[in-house]
């Protein structure tokens, strides 16, 4: 396992010393997982939060949004195409509320889904709940979480949030899906205006030290209508730069790891929109999360500006995946649920 100062070195790689490092990676995944993809179906069900993140195009103080949630049947649609072109997984993704409609309605949809789905993976992805909660939505079926801490420096972490979001809660609700069964996820964002390397260094150590199973992290990108958005607008430079960060974190997110699931983000496509997915299966993810929800709301639920997809169907765009990931020499696991395999062995130890 590398020492602290040996991964801000590694992190700091560019050129073929980067290539290099990505390369790796690349051999550890498909040692662990074959030249093998796992697709997830992301459903965002609704775009309604009650959080302010000063990053988000979502937050709740940004009027300029229309907001949307969906109805079950239009959730159930983009289920029942992920369960019929082979997808392993589908991920329901929303913003964070707390009241009893909404965690009642999130348990009550999971029930439904394993109901008549039932080797399709479920995760949630709907914020930050009591434990309480998180235990109710995991015996109703859920089988995983996904919950951003962003950032592992708590300097950070307060500076991109409003007031009511505290480190120490981020960090317990962590703990408590880990409590409530879950498989758990997290991951951060790369380039946060004075975040440094020896930050990312901390938060692979986190990733570490928290036994994730899942990771899920792509470069920072501003969205205009945001306070961060507006006060570091991106430039063409620092995007790139943020790609390469996120590659060699990516791939140092795989050496270290060695057997949990590592997305390739949405957000590296929207600064490489050639091939940026492609490259992330490169340095070592294994998992892509294309949007099987109706294309009708995806245009009000941008996090960022320029977010890829948003007006492609379903169906274009796993042909599409399929294709590139082949010209890479991947191939999509069709049917297989893809529980990472740290869960697997964490659980049986
Ligand atoms: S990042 Fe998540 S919790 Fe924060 S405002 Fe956006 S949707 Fe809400």
């Amino acid at each position: 396992m590398p020492r602290h100062d040996e991964i801000t070195q590694l992190l700091a790689r560019q050129g073929d010393a980067a290539e290099e490092l990505r390369r790796a990676a690349l051999r550890v995944k498909r040692e662990i997982v074959g030249a093998r993809v796992f697709l997830r179906g992301l459903i965002e069900f609704s775009n309604v939060c009650r959080c302010d993140c000063l990053y988000c195009g979502i937050r709740k103080s940004n009027a300029k949004v229309t907001r949307y949630t969906l109805d079950d049947d239009e959730i159930l649609a983009g289920v029942q195409f992920a369960a019929d072109h082979g997808y392993g997984a589908v991920v329901l993704q929303s913003g964070e509320r707390n009241d009893d409609a909404f965690t009642d309605r999130v348990a009550r949809l999971v029930e439904v889904i394993k109901h008549r789905f039932p080797a399709l993976g479920v995760t949630l992805s709907c914020g930050e709940e009591s434990i309480g909660v998180y235990r109710r939505w995991r015996a109703a079926g859920a089988d995983r979480y996904l919950l951003r801490i962003e950032s592992t420096n708590p300097v950070l972490f307060h500076k991109i949030h409003d007031t009511a979001s505290r480190y120490e809660l981020r960090k317990q609700a962590l703990d408590d899906l880990r409590s409530a069964g879950f498989t758990v996820g997290s991951g951060v964002m790369i380039g946060i205006p004075g975040q440094t390397l020896d930050d990312l260094a901390h938060d692979l150590e986190f990733f570490r030290d928290m036994d994730l199973d899942m990771i899920g992290m792509g470069p920072y990108l501003a969205h205009g209508d945001t306070p961060m958005g507006q006060a570091h607008p991106d430039t063409g430079k620092e995007k790139c730069q943020r790609l390469e960060l996120a590659l060699n974190m990516i791939a140092l997110t795989r050496l270290m790891l060695r057997d949990v699931n590592i997305a390739a983000a949405t957000s590296l496509q929207a600064i490489a929109p050639l091939d940026g997915r492609q490259r992330g299966i490169l340095a070592g993810a294994n998992v892509i999360m294309p949007n099987v929800g109706e294309t009708a709301h995806r245009k009000d639920y941008l996090l960022y500006d320029h977010k890829p997809g948003t007006d492609e169907n379903a169906d274009a765009t796993r042909q599409s995946l399929e294709k590139s990931l082949r010209e890479i020499g991947e191939e999509i696991a069709y049917f297989e649920s893809g529980t990472p395999l740290h869960y697997t062995r964490r659980t049986t130890r």
